[in-house]
């Protein structure tokens, strides 16, 4: 069995990707994943789609067909959950839950752990802050694709906002409580997991090279939050 099993409660496993997909407390009940009509009006409206090879209705297709290839595709993981092609769909479905559930199962199977962490640097600071961020990653390729002082200009923000004599900007501060249901929900133990299984597959791969979890410090604090 993987190390990153998921709880059997959260995905049952059923006959095909559609039972799964609709067993799953992802999604609800009235979830119109077999009333799609292929009209594409998600990969439309769908940025990652836009930019790069991604495809939220062929990958419904996919799904509909029982045709478990999807779980290898390196587009599962462009998805990033904004949630339009859920907005735009005129038959109820939501391709955004269908990735969720996708890549949970990819996992099961261990496939497409090294896209787990980004995920894992969000969820540190989640857990550390109580807020969400960017992972370092996407600001490393931010600030290649504009440039460092877009960086520096981020970082001068709340200065600039006092000059311009504009409210800070509101963090809560509510650490203590979030931590609370991070724990409660499992999500320490889930990360330990992930991190043991990353170790696991980078091992096997590059022999004894380890992944590396140290943030690279560059953007660290909460000055990067508002990058
Ligand atoms: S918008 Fe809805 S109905 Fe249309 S292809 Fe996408 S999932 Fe199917
Ligand atoms: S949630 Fe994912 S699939 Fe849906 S529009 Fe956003 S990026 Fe595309």
């Amino acid at each position: 069995m993987s190390l990153i099993q998921i709880e059997e409660y959260e995905t049952p496993p059923g006959k095909t990707l559609v039972e799964t997909i609709k067993a799953s407390i992802r999604t609800s009940e009235t979830l119109g994943l077999e009333r799609c009509i292929q009209c594409g009006a998600c990969t439309a409206s769908c940025p990652a789609a836009r930019f790069t090879d991604y495809n939220p209705r062929s990958l419904v297709k996919s799904v509909l067909e029982n045709n478990r290839g999807v779980l290898e595709l390196e587009t599962l993981w462009n998805c990033f959950y904004c949630y339009t092609c859920q907005l735009r769909c005129p038959r109820g479905n939501s391709p955004a839950k269908l990735v969720q559930v996708l890549r949970q199962l990819a996992l099961n199977e261990g496939k497409g752990l090294e896209n787990m962490e980004h995920f894992l640097d969000l969820g540190e600071f989640f857990a550390a802050h109580g807020i969400s961020r960017l992972p370092d990653y996407y600001l490393d390729k931010m600030a290649e694709a504009f440039g460092e002082s877009w960086i520096e200009f981020k970082k001068k923000l709340p200065e600039l906002r006092k000059e311009l004599e504009l409210e800070p900007l509101y963090i809560r501060d509510e650490r203590l409580e979030i931590r609370g249901i991070l724990e409660g929900t499992g999500h320490f133990e889930r990360v330990k997991k992930l991190k043991r299984g990353l170790k696991e597959s980078a091992t096997k791969k590059k022999g004894k090279e380890e992944v590396n979890f140290e943030k690279c410090g560059r953007y660290s604090g909460k000055e990067a939050f508002i990058v």
